[in-house]
């Protein structure tokens, strides 16, 4: 039976971090668990790798489904989840976003004391290596390799031009003085290569003797003994092993992973595991409630443009240079994270701070890339970033291999579908800009004369998520807060949460920064907690 100090569940964004922060510590022995093989995929590595993993569940991504949405027209959703080291950040679109400073200082009235804006932004600057510099918002020398794109596709300004043409204001840097705005997102790459959790906190640091890393195992349960973490199950290639944590169990399964997880070891709400026939071991109602996420909308256009990726002769011919290009200099349209500008927006002037963002794609974008089109275009997404809806995780059975039940409730909240509406509507005269005349083909789905009932119909047949799921293990100090603002779970002792399902309210923008700072501030109270 294996031991050691702290063990930690899944190798996502938060794992990895963890992990490389709780190791550089020799006197102390980590064990990282992860349910997917390693992340040595030439898909992962090359950026424009992730549009083959995404669409379909498979080796690297679980490819969750959601139950029927009512206010998706009874459509269940689509969410992909990276199944590897790295975890989402292995699969995702490398948008480096922090959010708004008062997102995080919205938490502290939420009941999360010390993650306010000035406490956490020591950690997204120590994260950080910022290849354009640091300000003093922005850090530099830190794990995590953050670029502007090696190769940017000539159509993103035609966004930028069309987003100036509405006169909408304009940012160079969403992470600095001026959140607001259109610009171009920086992403996390190195020299052309996605840069995951895993390649800034795990990959340099294997050589380690106190870091043990074991992929392809699924936990389980976590052993709770005299209400303590005690350690894991873990079915590693078939068999079933015990872990043991003498420290703690760090669990970083994700929004979806980590209340399945806590459930399957009878930490939940007492009737809810009844009704799956599981003892309760802890009661803790909130367990897999709270769950939110960015609804999203996309319009998108085929194009006489061929420099956007497409299957066209013309397109195969650029994408065989392509390879050349990506092999030899590590440059062309494989760097492309495909969202490659976009912006934050106010969906009406008496708001404070943007609820919407866009994600401007240089390619038609589908049903998550699930259905494809001949010829080439591009597409532009809109979301709700401060959503009203709420949603849960459950079990659908004690099998620990088969799929939680995911319902986000997408659109539940009426107020969402009015700031989708408005969002829709403004990325609507943005792709009718003149800025876009000269490379517009025809429009799909949606048509450019939509009233107010039209467009509300077109969301509910065609609107689902951007991949930002959270909240399902908030953390806070209320009745259905599953972990204190020290991320330990309530009620017991040895066991904390850390990753994207302890953020108590989602941030305005993309997840994977803030789940990595979570990571790197949780690290230093671990730190501390021995010191
Ligand atoms: C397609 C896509 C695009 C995205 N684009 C962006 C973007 O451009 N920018 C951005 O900031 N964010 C983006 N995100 C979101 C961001 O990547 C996530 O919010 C972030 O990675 C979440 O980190 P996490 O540690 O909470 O979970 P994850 O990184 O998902 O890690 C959870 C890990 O736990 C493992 N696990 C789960 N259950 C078990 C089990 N039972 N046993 C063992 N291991 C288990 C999983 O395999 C996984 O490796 C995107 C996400 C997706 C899916």
């Amino acid at each position: 039976m294996a031991s050691y100090d702290y063990v930690i569940i899944g190798g996502g964004s938060a794992g990895c971090t963890l992990a490389g922060r709780l190791s550089e510590d020799p006197d102390v022995t980590v064990c990282l668990l992860e349910a997917g093989p390693k992340d040595d995929s030439f898909l992962i590595n090359v950026p424009a790798g992730a549009a083959a993993i995404m669409p379909k569940p498979g080796k690297l991504n679980w490819g969750f489904e959601t139950v029927p949405q009512k206010g998706l027209n009874g459509r269940k959703g689509y969410q992909p989840r990276g199944k590897t080291l790295g975890g989402s950040s292995s699969i995702n679109a490398m948008i480096y976003i922090r959010g708004h400073s008062s997102d995080y200082d919205n938490w502290v009235d939420m009941g999360a004391k010390g993650w306010g804006w000035d406490d956490v932004l020591p950690y997204f600057k120590k994260s950080e290596n910022r290849e354009a510099g640091a300000t003093d918002l922005r850090g530099t020398g830190g794990p995590l390799n953050v670029a502007n794109l090696q190769s940017p596709n000539p159509i993103g300004q035609n966004y930028l031009d069309a987003c100036a043409q509405l006169q909408l204001p304009k940012t160079d840097d969403f992470n600095g003085e001026q959140f607001e705005g259109t610009g171009r997102y920086e992403v996390t790459q190195k020299n052309g290569q996605r840069f995951s959790a895993a390649k800034a906190y795990l990959t340099p640091n294997l050589s380690r003797p106190n870091l043990t890393v074991i992929t392809d195992a699924t936990i389980t349960k976590i052993n709770i003994e005299d209400s303590r973490a005690t350690g894991v199950q873990c079915n590693i290639n078939g068999e079933e092993k015990t872990i043991n944590a003498t420290q703690e169990v760090l669990l970083c399964g994700g929004a979806f992973g980590s209340p399945q997880i806590l459930l399957l070891s009878g930490i939940g709400d007492r009737d809810e595991l009844a009704q799956v026939g599981i003892d309760c071991v802890h009661h803790l109602p909130g367990v897999g409630k709270n769950l939110h996420d960015h609804i999203d909308y996309i319009i998108s256009y085929k194009s006489k443009s061929t420099d956007t990726l497409g299957y066209s002769l013309v397109g195969i011919y650029k994408a065989i240079k392509a390879v050349f290009a990506y092999r030899k200099h590590k440059t062309g349209i494989f760097t492309s994270n495909f969202a490659e500008v976009g912006g934050f927006y106010r969906s009406s002037p008496d708001i404070k701070v943007p609820d919407l963002q866009t994600h401007f794609v240089v390619g038609i974008v589908d049903d998550h890339a699930r259905k494809s089109h001949l010829g080439h275009g591009y597409s532009c997404h809109v979301c709700v970033l401060r959503p009203k809806s709420r949603g849960t995780v459950k079990l659908a059975s004690t099998d620990p291999f088969a799929a939680p039940l995911i319902d986000p409730a997408f659109l539940q909240d009426d107020r969402d579908m009015e700031v989708l509406l408005k969002g829709v509507k403004l990325i609507d005269q943005i792709v009718k800009a003149p800025a876009f005349e000269p490379i517009k083909g025809k429009r799909l789905y949606s048509s450019e004369n939509m009233n107010d009932e039209d467009w509300r119909e077109e969301i509910r047949n065609r609107a689902d998520t951007v991949y930002h799921p959270v909240g399902t293990c908030k953390m806070g100090v209320d009745d259905m807060a599953v972990v204190d603002p020290d991320l330990k779970v309530h009620g017991l002792v040895g066991l904390r949460v850390v990753d994207a399902s302890i953020i108590p309210q989602v941030i305005s923008g993309n997840t994977n920064a803030p789940t990595i700072m979570i990571a790197e501030k949780c690290a230093d109270k671990i730190k501390a907690s021995r010191a």
